[in-house]
C-alpha cells in the first residue's frame, strides 16, 4: 500500500527519521487500534479502518501531538511528517506562503472542487513548467489530470495539509467571489425579463456594494489580512488594476490584484460596512468597522482618499488582543517597568508617553489602563478617533466638527465622577490645561504627545504655554518609545563582533567582543529575519531636582543629564541592550537607532 494511505508505514518512516521515538510510534499504534475499533464498531462490517487519502493521515498522526524526538519541549506537527515524507521521496518540501503565489496560477489552472478533493494547488509557472504542491506523491491521478489538461510539465513539491487547505480556501474564495462579481457588473447574462437585473445595470454602484459576491470578496480579504497577521490593508487603484496590499511587521507586501471593474464596487463595500457616504467619492472619510469572529474580535479604521484613478482605501487593523496586553509583553526592562507601574498606582497626576505616530503608544496606553481597569474605578477616554472598543473603559470620540473637542470632553467628563482619564493627545494649551487641572483635582491622566524623548516633552509643554509650576504640580512620569523587530527565532544566527568594530559603528559595548544576532531569513519570517515587533522606551520620573530644575528654567540639556546620572537609561541603550540580548540586531539598532 502507498505510504500514505498506511499510518502504521509512516509512523515507521518517522521513527526511522528520528522524528519520533519508540514510545511515540507505541502512541500512534495504540491509538489507531482504537480508531479503528471505532469505525469497525460504527460500521459494523469493516475489518480495518476505511480508506483514508493522505491528509487524513497526517492529520491523524500530528492530531496526536506526539513529542518530537529531538527537540522534547515540540510535538510533531504536520510540517515535521511532511518533511520526512519528501525526503524519502526525494521531493521538495515547501512551507506555503500566499504572499508568494500568483493568484492567477493558483485558480485558473484547476477548479476548486478538484483541488480539494485532491489537496493540490498549482503554485507558479517558470519557463512551462508547473509547480504543484500536493500531500500524496503516489497520488498519480491529480497530477497526470493537471498535466493533461494544461498540456505543461508538473514539477512536484509536498506541502503540509493545512497549508493546502489554507491556499484553497483563501485563493479560490478570493477569486471565484471577484470573477463571478465581475461578470456580474460587466453583465454578460442579462435577463430582460427579470427587473432586478435591469435595476443592477442602472444602480451599478448601490447594487454592486450589496452583491453577494462583493460581501464574500472583503469577507475574504479581512480573513487573510487576520491570518497574516496584517496591521495595515491598502486598496489602490491604478490604471489597469487595483492592488491590495497588506503591511506586516512594518513592510507592505502586494498580495492580490483586482480588476479595475471590481474596485469600486469592494470600495462602496468597505464605505458601506464603515457608515461612510457610499456617494461622497470627491472628499476623504473615516470610519471604523468591528470584526467579530470565533477567537477574538477586531477593529478595522478605514480611510478614504480620492486619487488619480478612483478612491484609495488604507484599514488599519487594530486587534484588541494585541492593543490590551500584559504590560511585561511590552518589552520594558524591569527597572523601566517598575518606574511606570509606581506612576500608574499613584492616585492623581499626569503619565505621559510620547513618541511618533506608529511608535506604539497606544498600546501602551490601552495596556496600562487594561492594568488599572477594575469595577471600583471609573475609566473615562477621549480619543480621536477611538481606536478600539473596549467594554471596560467608557469611551468619548473627539468631533470637532460639533464642537466636541478635547478640552470640551475632558470638562464634561469631570462632571461624571472618574477616576483614571486618559486623552489620547495633548495637541494645544487648553487641552493640558484641563489635563492638568484633572490630575490637580485627584485624578490619574494618561495621555500622549508628539515628542522625540521624556525632557524634549518638558519644552514641548512649556512652548505650548504651559507653566512650570504647573507641570511641576501634576506630571509624575514620562514615557517615551519606539518600535523596533525581533529576530526571527527559527533562523537566527550568531555572529560575532569587536567592541572596535561595533564602536565604529557607532554603537558602545562595555565587553571586548559580543555575538549579535541577525536572522538569516526563512519561511516563517518570509525571508525577512524578523517576526514582529517590540517596544523600546525610555522612561523619566519627576523627582525633586528635576522639577527645581524646571522651575529655575534650567535647559533640557541639563535636566536630561541629571536623569541619565540618577538612572534614567534612553531609548538607544534600551535598543542597544535589546540587540545584546538577542531580541534584535545590530541593523535595527542602527536603522532605528540613528536618530538618537
Ligand atoms: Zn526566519
Amino acid at each position: 500500500m502507498a505510504l500514505l494511505q498506511d499510518t502504521r508505514k509512516l509512523a515507521q518512516l518517522l521513527l526511522k527519521d528520528r522524528k519520533i521515538d519508540r514510545s511515540g510510534f507505541d502512541q500512534i499504534m495504540t491509538r489507531l487500534t482504537e480508531k479503528s475499533k471505532t469505525v469497525t464498531g460504527k460500521q459494523g462490517h469493516y475489518s480495518k479502518a476505511v480508506e483514508q487519502n493522505g491528509a487524513d493521515v497526517i492529520r491523524f498522526i500530528s492530531g496526536l501531538n506526539i513529542r518530537s524526538a529531538g527537540r522534547k519541549n515540540k510535538v510533531v506537527g504536520e510540517d515535521e511528517i511532511v518533511k520526512s515524507v519528501a525526503a524519502h521521496f526525494k521531493l521538495p518540501y515547501k512551507k506555503l506562503d500566499p504572499l508568494d503565489l500568483d493568484i492567477n496560477v493558483v485558480t485558473r489552472t484547476i477548479p476548486k472542487p478538484f483541488a480539494l478533493k485532491h489537496m493540490i494547488v498549482p503554485l507558479s509557472e517558470q519557463d512551462g513548467v508547473l509547480n504543484v504542491a500536493l500531500i500524496d506523491p503516489e497520488s498519480h491521478e491529480a497530477v497526470d489530470g493537471i498535466a493533461r489538461v494544461t498540456g505543461k510539465k508538473i514539477n512536484t513539491i509536498l506541502a503540509s495539509p493545512d497549508d493546502i487547505q489554507r491556499i484553497i480556501n483563501e485563493f479560490f474564495g478570493f477569486r471565484s467571489s471577484v470573477s463571478k462579481a465581475e461578470e456580474q457588473i460587466s453583465g454578460p447574462h442579462i435577463d430582460l425579463g427579470n427587473l432586478e437585473q435591469l435595476n443592477r445595470i442602472k444602480r451599478p454602484d448601490q447594487i454592486q456594494s450589496n452583491d453577494e459576491h462583493i460581501k464574500n470578496a472583503v469577507d475574504y480579504l479581512f480573513n487573510s489580512a487576520l491570518e497574516l497577521r496584517a496591521s495595515d490593508i491598502h486598496v489602490e487603484p491604478k490604471r489597469e488594476v487595483s492592488l491590495v496590499r497588506f503591511r506586516i511587521d512594518g513592510l507592505l507586501h502586494e498580495v492580490y490584484k483586482v480588476p479595475k471593474g471590481i474596485h469600486q464596487a469592494i470600495v462602496s463595500r468597505i464605505k458601506m460596512l464603515s457608515r461612510l457616504n457610499i456617494a461622497e467619492k470627491r472628499l476623504p472619510q473615516d470610519g471604523r468597522i468591528r470584526l467579530e469572529y470565533e477567537d477574538g474580535s477586531s477593529e478595522i479604521r478605514v480611510s478614504t482618499m480620492p486619487i488619480a484613478f478612483g478612491e484609495k482605501l488604507v484599514m488599519r487593523v487594530l486587534r484588541q488582543e494585541m492593543l490590551l496586553r500584559d504590560m511585561e509583553s511590552l518589552g520594558f526592562f524591569p527597572e523601566d517597568l517598575i518606574k511606570l507601574e509606581r506612576s500608574l498606582h499613584k492616585p492623581h497626576g499626569i503619565v505621559l508617553v510620547t513618541g511618533p505616530t506608529g511608535s506604539g503608544k497606544t498600546t501602551t496606553l490601552y495596556s496600562a489602563l487594561g492594568l488599572l481597569a477594575n469595577s471600583e474605578k471609573n475609566i473615562v477616554t477621549v480619543e480621536d478617533p477611538i481606536e478600539t472598543i473596549c467594554p471596560d473603559f467608557n469611551q468619548v470620540a473627539v468631533q470637532p466638527s460639533i464642537g466636541v473637542t478635547f478640552s470640551s470632553s475632558i470638562r464634561t467628563i469631570l462632571r461624571q465622577d472618574p477616576d483614571i482619564i486618559m486623552i489620547g493627545e495633548i495637541r494645544d494649551y487648553e487641552t493640558a490645561e484641563n489635563a492638568i487641572q484633572a490630575a490637580l483635582t485627584g485624578h490619574l491622566v494618561l495621555s500622549t504627545l508628539h515628542t522625540n524623548d521624556t525632557t524634549s516633552t518638558i519644552t514641548r509643554l512649556l512652548d505650548l504655554g504651559v507653566k512650570p509650576y504647573q507641570i511641576n504640580s501634576s506630571v509624575v512620569s514620562i514615557i517615551a518609545q519606539r518600535l523596533v523587530r525581533i529576530v526571527c527565532a527559527d533562523c537566527a544566527v550568531e555572529t560575532k563582533y569587536s567592541k572596535k568594530k561595533l564602536a565604529s559603528l557607532g554603537v558602545k559595548i562595555d565587553r571586548s567582543e559580543v555575538a549579535l544576532k541577525e536572522g538569516k531569513g526563512c519561511q516563517e519570517c518570509r525571508f525577512t529575519g524578523y517576526k514582529g515587533r517590540t517596544g523600546i522606551y525610555e522612561a523619566l520620573e519627576m523627582d525633586d531636582t528635576v522639577r527645581r530644575m524646571i522651575q529655575e528654567g534650567q535647559s533640557v540639556i541639563s535636566i536630561r543629564k541629571h536623569a541619565l546620572k540618577h538612572g534614567m537609561t534612553t531609548i538607544r541603550d534600551d535598543l542597544v541592550r535589546k540587540m545584546l540580548k538577542g531580541v534584535t540586531t545590530l541593523s535595527e539598532v542602527l536603522r532605528v537607532g540613528s536618530g538618537f
